[in-house]
């Protein structure tokens, strides 16, 4: 459906008109295929102040050094983590649909709106993107990887940006959906090599790229690999915060 979608996009919506994903009414012309301007203004977004370390929107704690409590305790191998949404109500729901709904494409959609975030987009710009990986049998049940479609995606629209796919996961893991802080981080520890023939450049600032952060146990075991490989500056962002 994705080769389907991609192929010829006008004839399929000749056929079948599009309706915006949030609100159900016809699209009108404009920048997105799925996600209408009303659609868009329902985005669960993150306002600044945000946690200088996971991105996570302060709701009135704030630690010495500005990291939220969301953080504490986990020292992660990534310097700042920047999300431009909340995973909550259609945000959450769009992410559903492209993980399990089999529509990669509405990540283009999301990842346009993320763009108007002017921290995530300065966060990007000048960057290496490294999508967090999935393991190979989970990319073939799944058709695609939405992480990879993320960074290939945003990678062209950002002045200095390079997609880059160094990452792999050559074990499969367990689901982390029903795993607590601790039991993710054990989970995912070792899970992330560095792709063969791939090379780390350290002059190059890398920030890998998920469609969700949840603990941040992904994004660190990814961050922990590239800086293992030689890498100075990591930093992670993703499309949402849980
Ligand atoms: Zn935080």
């Amino acid at each position: 459906m994705a080769l389907l979608d991609d192929l010829d996009r006008g004839l399929v919506d000749l056929i079948f008109p599009r309706d915006c994903v949030v609100t159900q009414r016809p699209m009108e012309a404009g920048p997105r295929r799925h996600l209408s301007e009303a659609g868009a203004l329902e985005l669960a977004r993150i306002a600044d102040p945000r946690c200088l370390r996971c991105g996570h929107p302060f709701d009135g704690t704030l630690e010495d050094d500005r990291t939220c409590p969301h953080c504490l305790g986990l020292h992660p191998a990534f310097g700042r983590a920047v999300c431009p949404f909340r995973a909550r109500g259609p945000v959450r729901e769009i992410i559903h649909l492209i993980k399990y709904g089999g529509r990669p494409w509405l990540v283009d959609d999301l990842a346009e709106v993320a763009l108007t975030d002017t921290l995530f987009r300065r966060h990007l710009m000048g960057a290496v993107l490294v999508p967090v990986p999935l393991h190979a049998g989970r990319q073939r049940e799944r058709g695609y990887n939405q992480a990879e479609r993320v960074a290939a995606w945003l990678a062209p629209r950002l002045p200095g940006c390079t997609f880059a796919p160094l990452l792999v996961k050559p074990d499969a893991t367990i689901s982390q959906t029903r795993l607590d802080r601790q039991e993710r981080r054990a989970n995912v520890r070792r899970a992330f090599r560095l792709a063969p023939g791939r090379a780390i450049d350290p002059e190059r600032r890398y920030v890998i790229l998920d469609d969700v952060l949840t603990t941040g146990a992904t994004l660190h075991a990814c961050a922990a690999t590239l800086r293992a490989a030689g890498a100075h500056h990591v930093d992670a962002a993703a499309l949402a915060h849980g």
